[in-house]
């Protein structure tokens, strides 16, 4: 058997929109792309939604419309995808990472506190594998220091934190729709937001910083970030099920669970908090701390070996190559993020997945952690449990 680690749920309704963009001659900016952002902005409850070609742009385009500048510092997570700091280094500012939550994976609203300095511009907090951060503690402390918060939701479209949808609580919110993600458009972002100038700006930059009113007018520095007809026809059609798509993911994290329920060597992702809704972007469990990071990388060789696609989502973003040569991070900058990170295993996981799969996925997950020799184990000088393959 090979089960891939993700899969776009593509049907009929989806590939008839596409051809309806192809046979109307209107191939960008035109009706589908407003559509789509209204859609979008309907799904978040906010008043504008600005269609890019992706979510990285969309939070590049966030950073530059919240006044981000060289030198200004910007707060966000470490255990991120790496767009999630990078959009802050485009505007050569800085990325200052703090810690995160053991269980949740998201930076704590003290720790944020901690890390603010004269020179903090922005917080930007991310809903990791679309489990809302602690959003409103964030803001109370964005309010009261006067600082704009982007959110990161590009893993957590539909999401809610207490029954209001994540991307809706800051200045600027943004959802991404490359192949993985829950909805997708093949490439593409979007930006929510209850700001009218934000969203005048990012229209604008996205644009090749055109005046609204004049083609050849060019009153921003922008950029060319625009998302196709094509694409949003994609998007469009997706977003209509996306109350179906969520509650179908969440049915397949309730098979894994039940399914690893009896491996004592994996800890499945923790439930919703109370008042709070996941929108699973992935099913990511980790190994206990009894095991090491290279027991981890020898599970993902093992599953691999047996058809099971994996990763270790996420490697820290300041242990990073290119993060170690820019600003000297070392191993142990950020422990937490770094003892996560080293056991986490990304399991395959999509809207259709079977219980036949899972059944697969958590058989290979036995054998591969039978072939390991836990700390424990050798302290106690007990030999490692033989290979069952
Ligand atoms: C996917 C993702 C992005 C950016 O998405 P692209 O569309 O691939 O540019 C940003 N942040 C996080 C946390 C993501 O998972």
């Amino acid at each position: 058997m090979h089960i891939p680690l993700s899969a776009p749920d593509l049907n009929d309704t989806d590939k008839n929109a596409v051809l309806e963009v192809l046979n109307s001659r209107t191939l960008s900016i035109g009706p589908k792309t407003l559509e789509f952002e209204k859609a979008a902005a309907e799904i978040a409850g906010t008043k504008h939604g600005i269609a890019v070609n992706s979510g990285t742009s969309g939070l590049h385009l966030c950073v530059r419309a919240a006044g981000i500048r060289e030198g200004d510092e910007v707060i966000t997570s470490p255990f991120s995808f790496v767009a999630s700091a990078n959009c802050i280094l485009f505007e050569r500012a800085t990325p200052v990472f703090v810690d995160i939550d053991p269980i949740t994976g998201s930076i704590t609203p003290e720790a944020i506190e901690a890390a603010i300095t004269p020179r903090t511009k922005a917080l930007l907090p991310v809903h990791i594998f679309g489990r809302p951060c602690a959003i409103a503690p964030i803001m109370e402390i964005a309010r009261k220091r006067g600082l704009p918060v982007i959110e990161d939701s590009c893993e957590a479209i539909g999401a809610t934190y207490f029954g209001k949808r994540v991307g809706s609580f800051g200045q600027s919110g943004v959802f991404a729709f490359y192949p993985n993600k829950q909805v997708t458009t093949g490439e593409g972002g979007v930006i929510v937001t209850n700001d009218d100038d934000v969203a005048r700006q990012c229209r604008s930059m996205r644009n090749q910083g055109r005046a609204a009113s004049n083609w050849l007018e060019h009153d921003l520095i922008g950029y060319n970030y625009r998302l196709s007809d094509v694409n949003c026809a994609l998007g469009l059609n997706q977003l209509k099920r996306v109350d179906e798509i969520v509650a179908a993911r969440s049915r397949v994290v309730h098979m894994y669970d039940q399914a690893l329920r009896h491996i004592s060597e994996v800890i499945p992702p923790p439930p919703d908090e109370p008042n709070c809704e996941i929108s699973w972007f992935v099913y990511v469990v980790r190994l206990q701390d009894e095991f090491t990071g290279a027991d981890r990388d020898h599970v993902l060789l093992e599953l691999q070996r047996q058809g099971v696609e994996c990763r270790n989502y996420f490697p820290p973003i300041h242990l990073q190559a290119v993060y170690r040569r820019l600003f000297g991070y070392k191993d142990g900058a950020f422990p937490v993020t770094e003892r996560v990170a080293a056991r986490t295993i990304a399991l395959p996981f999509f809207n259709r997945l079977s219980a036949e799969q899972i059944e697969y996925v958590a058989a290979a997950l036995e054998k591969a952690i039978a072939t390991l020799k836990p700390k424990r184990y050798v302290e106690a000088g007990i030999p490692a449990a033989r290979s069952v393959l």
